[in-house]
């Protein structure tokens, strides 16, 4: 056979003949392509072309292969590295990919050669190839090679039943080498990446992301959003991409501004969800939008936050609280059926915002673990124990939580909890320690019996146990014991004493949240969601009254302490939507009209009802992952502090670059 034609019916490694077709590959072929020779190889038709002063390998493929013209591509695999096994066993194969190991065991070499699908042993017996061996044994890992030769039964004993392709290896009869890799700065597999830098994960990233755990992370978020585009499509929801250029809200998290070139001294900001735009879809009668939405807030970077991050955004027209409700435990039962193959139990249990801090200190409760905070202030209203009677009669609580089994917490770990408590507050940590069934603890000489009784009954105190206590405000209570409970359960799992695992799936929705709260610092009311969320009806009447007092129509999902996503029935009345801006948030008129002066118009022409949720996508993959870190499921996230280490931004401009921006850099003193 010459040189490969278009319509030439091809031999591709012992399957059927199909031909070479495609406009553009017979353009190719016949024109562009200066072929040097034709070789055949391990029954595949391959063709060296010139390119430049290089020489290229080219294989001739089967049209059925699955790719569009032009059918001619580099060299191309027979199979993938984690497909084959005995039943392949005398097959002529071919397989690319980077070398994971290589070991040479007297004469004998050894390649683990992997592709993202998995490995597959290649052995080659010097005596058999001298030359073939001779280039191997230089390979270094992470070189890329295409290997053809015969598949064989791996010698009885030296199976690996932990590989899918553990049974079988394959001879090698021929290689080709597409690129030699320098020594990597860090092992590649799971356990060795794990213990290096994140610095150094994150500069040297496609490198890490060759690791198995983080190609399995890509592919589950890959999974996870085709799960949600498939279930929003299929209930007649459509894709609708908003600006990421929009303007700015400062009302909101801090943003990022971009300067206006055309417009000197003006600016957009990047969108920190398309919640305006949202909702102008609905005025314009689109009824069912959704939206992978890009979203960008400038805030302090934590493993659960990024500049950039990425929601799943929706929101449809004539849709109640409980429509939201069914919509979304839908689509979370699908995408944990899709991803993890687990059927999470619908409907999601409910709790309202007061009994969730009440309770669990936090309106995101993870209820994987009890420890509930209980009130004790009825308990200490008239107590000799001057600190709890005063907070009570100033109108705050008395609340305590048991960690049971932790009296053998460490100074050190008391000390850290006792910081953590004063960061959000508190003027320290009183506590009380059961050990030799005596209680331990400063304050307990001020307690009566009585009080001690109600709180070992209320608390269920036992041996071993520790009781921490907080005596404040409420919010502030509810605060302080919700976070030393969590850091407890922590002590706690890491001294066995109690198990959370991470695939217990506990769902809820926190709803009946207060449409606003008071700001203290500036004297004020703020929206507890966002301004456009609609008051519940029946409380609607106290918007002048007592704001405080109004329920707002918000729901969040949360997920073993993490809220997953959030949304409202919005306001779509312009009148009621003024009125939230100006007398209750009272934003001066002039700026509610400079900033939200296009949503009240287009209110006024006919707005229909509708509400909506968004989902942190990042955050869900990562407990679908089973991983704390958002980094670890995104592909190229910023630091901690936000840099890109990789491509290193951000950067220094140019002065002209500067100057066509009108902008001019004031250093910081
Ligand atoms: N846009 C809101 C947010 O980003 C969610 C919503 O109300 O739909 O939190």
């Amino acid at each position: 056979m010459g040189r490969v034609r278009y319509g030439d019916r091809i031999r591709h490694c012992g399957r059927e003949a199909e031909h070479v077709h495609g406009r553009d590959a017979r353009q190719r072929l016949e024109s562009e392509l200066a072929v040097v020779e034709t070789v055949r190889r391990g029954g595949c038709f391959a063709e060296r072309r010139r390119v430049g002063d290089r020489a290229e390998n080219l294989f001739a493929l089967p049209c059925g292969a699955g790719l569009s013209s032009p059918t001619y591509v580099l060299m191309k695999r027979t199979h993938h590295c984690a497909q084959l096994s005995s039943s392949d066993l005398d097959a002529t194969v071919s397989l690319i990919g980077w070398v994971d190991t290589i070991r040479d065991q007297g004469g004998i070499i050894f390649v683990d050669l992997r592709d993202r699908r998995g490995v597959t042993q290649i052995k080659l017996e010097a005596h058999d190839n001298n030359a073939l061996a001779a280039q191997l044994k230089h390979l270094k890992p992470e070189s890329v090679i295409g290997i053809t030769g015969k598949v064989v039964r791996r010698p009885a004993g030296t199976e690996n039943k932990s590989l899918p392709t553990g049974e079988i290896e394959v001879e090698a009869a021929d290689l080709e080498i597409h690129n030699i890799s320098d020594t990597p700065p860090f092992p590649l597999d799971d356990a060795g990446g794990d213990k290096v830098n994140e610095d150094l994960r994150l500069t040297y990233r496609y490198l890490d992301l060759r690791r198995p755990k983080m190609r399995r992370n890509l592919e589950v978020r890959h999974r996870a959003t085709k799960a949600i585009r498939d279930y929003f499509d299929a209930q007649e929801f459509i894709e609708v991409e908003t600006p990421a250029l929009f303007k700015s809200t400062p009302e909101g998290a801090r943003e990022y501004l971009v300067p206006s070139r055309i417009h000197p001294g003006q600016f957009y900001a990047l969108s920190q969800s398309p919640q305006q735009f949202k909702q102008i879809l609905m005025v314009a009668g689109v009824e069912r939008y959704f939206q992978i939405a890009r979203c960008f807030r400038d805030e302090d970077l934590r493993a659960d936050r990024q500049m950039e991050f990425t929601q799943v955004d929706v929101e449809a027209s004539f849709i109640t609280r409980e429509d939201v409700y069914r919509l979304f435990e839908g689509m979370l039962k699908k995408v944990w059926q899709e991803v993890l193959g687990v059927d999470i139990p619908t409907p999601f249990p409910r709790m309202a915002f007061v009994d969730a801090m009440n309770r669990y200190g936090v309106d995101k409760p993870d209820v994987r673990f009890a420890m509930e905070l209980v009130d004790l202030s009825e308990t200490f209203r008239n107590s000799a124990f001057k600190v709890f009677q005063q907070t009570v009669a100033g109108g705050g609580v008395i609340k305590a939580i048991n960690a049971k089994g932790l009296s053998d917490i460490t100074q050190g770990e008391l000390k850290n909890l006792e910081d953590i408590a004063k960061s959000l507050g508190a003027k320290g940590l009183a506590f009380i320690k059961v050990e030799g069934g005596e209680w331990k603890s400063p304050i307990v000489k001020f307690f009566t019996e009585q009080e001690k009784a109600e709180l070992t009954q209320k608390l269920n105190i036992g041996e071993g146990d520790i009781i921490f206590f907080a005596a404040a405000p409420w919010e502030k209570a509810c605060a302080i014991l919700g976070r030393l409970r969590l850091e407890s359960a922590q002590l706690l799992v890491k001294r066995g004493k109690l198990t959370i695992r991470h695939d217990d799936w506990q769902f809820l929705w926190v709803i009946d949240f207060p449409l606003m709260s008071y700001d203290e610092e500036r004297g004020g009311y703020a929206a507890t969601h966002h301004p456009f969320t609609a008051p519940v009806p029946e409380d609607a009447a106290l918007l002048d009254s007592n704001p405080k007092a109004v329920r707002g129509q918000h729901y969040d999902v949360v997920l073993n302490g993490m809220e997953l996503g959030g949304g409202s029935i919005r306001i779509h009345q312009p009148a009621l939507q003024k009125k939230v801006f100006e007398d209750v948030l009272k934003i001066p008129r002039d700026v509610v009209e400079s900033r939200f002066g296009y949503m009240l118009k287009a209110f006024t022409y006919g707005a229909p009802p509708h509400g909506g949720i968004a989902f942190g996508l990042d955050r869900m993959v990562a407990l679908l992952c089973g991983t704390t870190s958002i980094r670890d499921v995104i592909a190229f996230p910023k630091t901690q502090k936000g840099q890109d280490l990789m491509a290193q931004s951000p950067t220094p401009v140019t002065e002209k670059q500067l100057k066509e921006l009108h902008i001019g850099i004031v250093q910081p003193e």
